[in-house]
C-alpha cells in the first residue's frame, strides 16, 4: 500500500519531485533573469553610448516622426541657433532648409525627390543650404537615413556644416581666376575674356583693343627697396590706373610688371578706335606723372605701353595680342614711358632695332663712337666748361644721334660699356686739352651718365681709376645726370651723389623740370647745378609758359645756391631774356655748336682773341677792318 498523508496530499515522493522541478525552475529562471538584467545593463550601456555619441557629435543631428522633430542634439540646436531643445521638438524638415523658386538645385520639388529616393534606398547624402532661426544661411552636406522602427519608420537627418570647405573652394576658383596681389582678373580669366570678346566683335563688327602696358625698369625697385614695396607698387599703380578704365573693360594682371587692358564696343572705323585707345593709354601714361607713395617713401614710376586694334584681318586674338607686345617692345627700345600703336610697318621697325642693336654693340668695340663737345659760356662770355655728347660714325648711315641710339644702348645694356667709354675718352681729350691752354682759359668738363651706369655696382670704381690715371682735379668733372635716375631710389643716389662729391666730382640735373613734378627730392640732393632744358629755351621770346618755367628753375637755383645752365641758346634775343632773368651759364648754337677736339681747340684760342676787343658782342660779329681813306687809294694808284 502506498504511503499518503492524511490530508490526502501527494505521496512524499512526488512532492520531493516537484520541488526539484521547481527549484530547477526557479534557477533556470534567475538565470534568465540574470541574463535579461545583464541584456538590459547592455542595452541602457549601448543606449547611452549611443546618446553620448548623438549628443556630442559635432554635426546637428535630428530625428523626424511624420517629418517634424522628436529628437535633436547639442549641435543641432546651436547650428539652427535654438536655445532649448523644447524649441526644436515639433519643428518641420522643410523649416530648416533653404527652399528656392529661381535656383533649380535648391527647388521644392528637388528636395521632395532626395526624401523620396531616401525612404527607396535607405539614405542620401546631398549638398543644400541650412536656414537658421534668426534667417541667415549656411552651407551643409546632408546625411537623410531612414531608420525602420515599430511604429513605422523616423527620419535621422545629419547635417554638417560645410561652409569651411566652400570657403577653401571659392578661394582655390578665386586664385585660379584672381591675381592675389592686385585682385585683377589674372592670364587665365583675361584670355577667356578674350575670346569670348573676339567673337561678339566679329559678330557685331566692333573694334576692340588691347593696351599692353609694362613697368619701366620695375625690377630696379624690387632690387633696390625688396619685394614688399614691389607689391605695394604693383598694387597702388594698379589701383590708380583701374580708376580710369570702364566697368565694361577689363583690366588684367598678365604676370610680373605686365598688365593690359582690353576695350570692348569700339568704333567700327579703325581710325576712330585706334584714336580712343591711344587716348586712353595717354591718360594711364599721365596718371603716372605723380609719385606712388610707398611705405618706405615716394617712389616714381613710367609705364610702356603697346597698342593694338582688332580685328582688322583675319587674325586670331592670340596674335592680336603678340602685335600689343611687339608695339610694347618698340615703346621700350624708343626710350620708354611712351605709348606705340601697332601698324604694319613696325616689324620693319623692330627688325630694325633688333639689327641696330647689334650693329650698337659692335660699334663700341669697333670704336665707331665719337665725342663732340659743346662750349658753356659765363655772363662775360667766357668759356668755361664743355659738354661731351656721344655721336654713332655708322659706316653706312652716317652720323647717328644720341636721340636715336642712346635709349637703345640703355634698353640693351650696352650703355654700361659705352658710357665707360665716353667718358674714359672724353676725360682723356679734355684733360690733354687744357694742358695746351693757359691756366685762366682751363676748361671744366661735363659727362651725361645714364641711370644704368650709375647704379651698376662697379661705377664708382671706374671712377676711381681715372681720377688716378689722369690725375683729375677737384672740381674738373661734373656728370650730368637726368630726373629719371631718381626714380627707383632715392636714398641710394642720394648716398653715391655723396660719395662722388668727396671724390671732387659734381653733379648736374640735366633736362631740368622736363621729367616727374615732385619737387621734393631737390632738397635733399647735394647736387651743384641744374640745367634748363632746349625745349624751354627755344621759344622763350614768344611762349609766356616757357619764360615762366624758366624763371620758376633760376629761382629754385637761387634758393637750393645752384648753378643754374641754360641749353638750347639760339639767338641773342634768347641770351639777353636769361641774362635778365639771372641765369650763369649758356650753352647753345649761338655761342658754338658741338665740335671735335681739334676744332674745339681753335675755337677756344679764337675766342679769347674775340674778347679782348672791346666791342665784341656773342652773335654780333665785330665789324670788319673800317676801309682806306680815298686819298690815300689815290695817292697809291698809278699814273
Ligand atoms: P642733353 O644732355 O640735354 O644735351 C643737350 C642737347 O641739346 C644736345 O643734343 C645738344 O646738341 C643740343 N643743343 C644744345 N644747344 C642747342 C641749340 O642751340 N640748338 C639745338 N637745336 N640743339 C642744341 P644731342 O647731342 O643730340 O644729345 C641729345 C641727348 O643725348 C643729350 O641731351 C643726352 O641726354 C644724350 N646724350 C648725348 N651723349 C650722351 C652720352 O655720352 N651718354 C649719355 N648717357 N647720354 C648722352
Ligand atoms: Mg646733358
Ligand atoms: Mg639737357
Amino acid at each position: 500500500m502506498l504511503s499518503t498523508d492524511e490530508n490526502n496530499e501527494l505521496p512524499l515522493d512526488s512532492q520531493q519531485r516537484l520541488l526539484e522541478q521547481l527549484s530547477e525552475a526557479n534557477r533556470l529562471l534567475s538565470e534568465d533573469l540574470r541574463r535579461w538584467q545583464s541584456i538590459e545593463a547592455q542595452l541602457k550601456r549601448d543606449e547611452e553610448k549611443y546618446r553620448i555619441l548623438f549628443e556630442t557629435s559635432g554635426d546637428a543631428h535630428f530625428v523626424f516622426q511624420s517629418r517634424s522633430a522628436i529628437d535633436c542634439n547639442q549641435a543641432a540646436l546651436s547650428l539652427f541657433g535654438f536655445v532649448a531643445k523644447a524649441e526644436a521638438i515639433g519643428i518641420g524638415l522643410m523649416q530648416l532648409v533653404r527652399i528656392s523658386k529661381t535656383e533649380s538645385s535648391l527647388s521644392l520639388e528637388h528636395f521632395q525627390d532626395k526624401i523620396f529616393k531616401t525612404h527607396s534606398e535607405g539614405s542620401q547624402t546631398f549638398e543644400w543650404q541650412a536656414r537658421t532661426q534668426d534667417d541667415h544661411l549656411i552651407p551643409v552636406e546632408i546625411l537623410m537615413t531612414a531608420l525602420p522602427i515599430e511604429a513605422g519608420e523616423v527620419l535621422l537627418v545629419v547635417f554638417r556644416d560645410i561652409s569651411e570647405r566652400k570657403r577653401a573652394q571659392e578661394e582655390a576658383s578665386y586664385l585660379a581666376y584672381y591675381d592675389p596681389l592686385t585682385s585683377l582678373p589674372n592670364r587665365r580669366l583675361f584670355l577667356d575674356r578674350l575670346d569670348r570678346s573676339f567673337a561678339r566683335s566679329r559678330r557685331q563688327g566692333h573694334k576692340l583693343a588691347l593696351l599692353l602696358i609694362d613697368l619701366d625698369r620695375f625690377k630696379n625697385i624690387n632690387d633696390s627697396r625688396g619685394h614688399a614695396a614691389g607689391d605695394e607698387l604693383l598694387q597702388i599703380f594698379s589701383g590708380r590706373l583701374q580708376a580710369l578704365i570702364r566697368r565694361q573693360d577689363t583690366f588684367a594682371r598678365l604676370g610680373g610688371d605686365e598688365f593690359v587692358v582690353l576695350l570692348e564696343g569700339l568704333d567700327t572705323c579703325p581710325t576712330q578706335a585706334t584714336d580712343a585707345a591711344s587716348a586712353l593709354a595717354e591718360k594711364l601714361l599721365d596718371a603716372l606723372d605723380s609719385p606712388i607713395p610707398l611705405s618706405s617713401g615716394d617712389c616714381h614710376i613710367t609705364a610702356s605701353i603697346g597698342v593694338m586694334v582688332f580685328p582688322l584681318g583675319e587674325e586670331t586674338a592670340e596674335a592680336a595680342l603678340q602685335k600689343a607686345d611687339m608695339a610694347m617692345y618698340l615703346a621700350k627700345q624708343e626710350g620708354r614711358n611712351r605709348v606705340r600703336v601697332f601698324h604694319s610697318s613696325i616689324y620693319e621697325a623692330v627688325d630694325r632695332r633688333i639689327a641696330m642693336e647689334n650693329e650698337l654693340s659692335q660699334a663700341v668695340s669697333r670704336d665707331e663712337l665719337k665725342l663732340v663737345y659743346q662750349l658753356q659760356f659765363d655772363r662775360n662770355y667766357r668759356p668755361v666748361s664743355v659738354e661731351a655728347l656721344c655721336r654713332w660714325m655708322h659706316p653706312t648711315l652716317g652720323e647717328i644721334h644720341p636721340s636715336t641710339f642712346i635709349p637703345l644702348a640703355e634698353e640693351s645694356g650696352i650703355i654700361i660699356e659705352l658710357g665707360k667709354q665716353v667718358l674714359q675718352r672724353a676725360v682723356s681729350e679734355i684733360v690733354q686739352l687744357n694742358k695746351m691752354l693757359p691756366q685762366k682759359q682751363r676748361i671744366r668738363l661735363s659727362v651725361n651718365v645714364s641711370p644704368r651706369q650709375l647704379e651698376h655696382p662697379s661705377f664708382l670704381k671706374t671712377i676711381d681709376k681715372l681720377i688716378q690715371k689722369e690725375n683729375i682735379e677737384p672740381g674738373f668733372l661734373i656728370l650730368e645726370i637726368t630726373e629719371n635716375t631718381f626714380m627707383s631710389d632715392l636714398g641710394s643716389m642720394i648716398d653715391l651723389i655723396r660719395l662722388l662729391h668727396e671724390r671732387g666730382i659734381d653733379t648736374s640735373l640735366d633736362d631740368f623740370g622736363t621729367g616727374f613734378s615732385s619737387l621734393s627730392y631737390l632738397k635733399k640732393l647735394p647736387i651743384h647745378e641744374l640745367k634748363i632744358d632746349t625745349s624751354f629755351v627755344c621759344e622763350l621770346e614768344h611762349n609766356e609758359d616757357d619764360a615762366v618755367m624758366v624763371k620758376a628753375i633760376l629761382a629754385i637755383g637761387r634758393h637750393y645756391r645752384l648753378q643754374v645752365v641754360a641749353e638750347g641758346v639760339e639767338s641773342r634775343h634768347h641770351l639777353l631774356l636769361l641774362k635778365t632773368f639771372g641765369c650763369d651759364l649758356f650753352q647753345g648754337n649761338l655761342f658754338a655748336a658741338p665740335l671735335d677736339v681739334q676744332s674745339l681747340t681753335n675755337f677756344i684760342g679764337q675766342h679769347h682773341l674775340k674778347l679782348l676787343d672791346p666791342n665784341y658782342e656773342v652773335g654780333i660779329e665785330p665789324l670788319p677792318p673800317a676801309p682806306a681813306p680815298e686819298k690815300d687809294q689815290a695817292a697809291s694808284s698809278p699814273g
